[in-house]
């Protein structure tokens, strides 16, 4: 091989402040309030800021937060709904190194109590809504925060559980507070704890750099277009809000705030605030098809949504589609910063007919922009599995949107990148294009008489049942073939179906194996990101 000396572009040049930067999602802010400082940032009821006022006060509160000694590495942790401060909190708590911790609103007190004594948390900053949790949570850690109110005129309820609130800590900062960039990319940006389903939660650390690249890869992913209007039904807890924070931002465009998720007013905010993008689970998009008609006739213009988080059923893309909203289907995890796979669209499916169309879009797809490689392997070996849409493998991951660890656990990081690639648990088949279908969480796979049954083929049966609400399929114990499957289903109000009845509908359409051998009616316990808790749903199975 040639001496690398000898090449004539390394130039002997080093980089130099010219021509290398450290990538950081808090230049967009910057850019937005500079080039557009009077379009609209922020909505939220009958508030309005534009992006010269929000870059301001982002810009106050991080020296605030600075004047009371907070600094690189220090944790801010936040319990808030979707409203303007919590956006804010995105730019500003890391302008001066340190890094958000956004926790799950749904969580009890002694899961926050944990949170703020492992993430060492130096201030957590709060909403009324929460007061009763997150004040019990503060008298258990034995962490003390400075306490922050946001003191939301918009919301009545709850007590002040702070020693100050939101507006008085922003007017302690100078409003042209200069903040810098990092010096190094991958300095921790923020801390996302995951839902800790087998134990304590894990403290998922992303760097500015994969906030940077994953914020410009949704762009691509879902076509924002420059000052797309941003409706926010995710919530910005979980995984930073997908890192939609930053994208929105980086497209300067409007950021719809949204404290509680109502579909009549989600469809209301489509057609007035003319919102052209939102993204939600499943779970979400379920609850918005529920709507009345009326309700949904709102949808005047063009809107996509982009959902993830859990597997959509066929019949619920098919569904939006059909009041006028355009599916992206993405997939990821708290470790890849939210969407790092996306169904990327193929001009041919447009000409299937829709059942087939939206057959392809189900598939969790191929990487998006900012991962570098995606792989369906082996567990043991890490070789690939063929692409035959067929042999069941593991879902590995490689790529700057791949978190940097977990915090203070190096044994649950080596795991999870142990042969270097990032181990998803997810259990998947790679088909001959290219895209990558999920086919269960290694955990809740059932495996009857040998055969594996994929518990989201028998909902994705079950969604198409007419009157069918919701589905979840479980594994249930059984004597001679191991596990069966068995389901979980709500109906929708005023309909009524018999097990028998569920069971032979499944029958006509699938291999009789896959087929559930016991179908009970209950609501579905669900996580605060729309995820069935399927280990409760094994648990109810055992008292059944
Ligand atoms: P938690 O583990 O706390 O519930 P995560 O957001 O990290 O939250 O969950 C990631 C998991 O969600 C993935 O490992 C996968 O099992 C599931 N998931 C995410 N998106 C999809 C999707 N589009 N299709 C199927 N499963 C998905």
């Amino acid at each position: 091989m040639e001496n690398k000396n000898n090449n004539p572009y390394s130039l002997g040049l080093e980089k130099n402040a010219a021509n290398y930067a450290a990538l950081t999602p808090l230049s967009f802010i910057e850019r937005a309030a500079s080039v557009y400082p009077d379009r609209t940032a922020v909505v939220y009821g009958d508030l309005r800021r534009n992006w010269a006022q929000t870059y301001q006060r982002c810009r106050q509160l991080a020296s605030a937060l600075q004047k009371r000694g907070i600094g690189e590495g220090d944790t801010v942790a936040v319990m808030l709904p979707n409203i303007p401060e919590m956006l804010e909190l995105h730019f500003a708590v890391p302008m001066i190194g340190a890094v958000l911790n956004t926790q799950n609103t749904r969580l009890d007190s002694e899961t926050v109590a944990f949170m703020l004594e492992h993430g060492e948390a130096k201030v957590m900053i709060t909403d009324r809504e929460y007061s009763d949790v997150v004040g019990k949570a503060l008298r258990m850690a034995s962490v003390e925060p400075l306490v922050v109110d946001v003191d939301d005129p918009q919301f009545e309820g709850g007590t002040l559980v702070g020693q100050i609130n939101y507006e008085q800590l922003l007017a302690e900062g100078d409003a042209d507070f200069q903040w810098q960039p990092p010096e190094d990319e991958w300095q921790a940006i923020t801390l996302n704890y995951t839902s800790g389903t087998t134990g304590n939660p894990k403290g998922v650390v992303y760097h500015h750099r994969g906030a940077h690249l994953n914020a410009i890869s949704n762009i691509i992913g879902q076509n924002l277009p420059p000052h797309a209007v941003y409706l926010w039904t995710l919530p910005m807890f979980h995984c930073n809000g997908w890192c939609y924070p930053w994208s929105v931002t980086a497209v300067a465009g409007t950021h719809v705030c949204l404290r509680h998720l109502q579909p009549e007013r989600v469809f209301e905010l489509i057609e007035t605030c003319g919102v052209t993008h939102f993204c939600g689970a499943p779970v979400v998009l379920n609850m918005l098809l529920n709507a009345p008609e009326e309700a949904k006739a709102r949808v005047d213009h063009p809107v996509t949504v982009t959902t993830g988080g859990a597997a959509p059923p066929a019949a619920i893309i098919e569904g939006m589609e059909k009041i006028g909203i355009q599916v992206v289907h993405a997939y990821g995890l708290t470790e890849s910063y939210g969407p790092s796979v996306f169904c990327a669209h193929q001009d041919e499916w447009d000409a299937m007919v829709l059942e087939d169309k939206v057959a392809k879009m189900a598939r969790q797809g191929v990487r998006a922009p900012a991962l570098e490689q995606l792989m369906v392997g082996d567990p043991e070996t890490l070789e690939p599995v063929p692409r035959d849409g067929q042999t069941m493998g593991e879902v590995f991951m490689r790529g700057n949107n791949v978190m940097k660890g977990y915090l203070k656990n190096p044994s649950a990081s080596d795991d999870a990148f142990a042969g270097g690639w990032f181990h998803t648990g997810d259990l998947a088949v790679w088909h001959e294009d290219g895209y990558i279908e999920v086919k269960d969480r290694s955990k809740d796979v059932i495996i009857s008489g040998g055969e594996n049954i994929s518990t989201i083929e028998v909902e994705d049966t079950l969604y198409r049942f007419p009157g069918l609400l919701e589905a979840a399929v479980v594994a249930q114990p059984h004597e001679h073939w191991g596990e069966v499957p068995c389901a979980f289903v709500t109906l929708k109000e005023g309909i009524s179906a018999s097990e028998q009845e569920i069971i032979d509908f499944c029958r006509d359409q699938m291999a009789h194996f896959k087929c559930p051998k016991k179908v009970v009616f209950a609501p579905l316990p669900k996580t605060s990101t729309g995820k069935v808790q399927k280990f409760a749903l094994r648990a109810m199975l055992k008292d059944l």
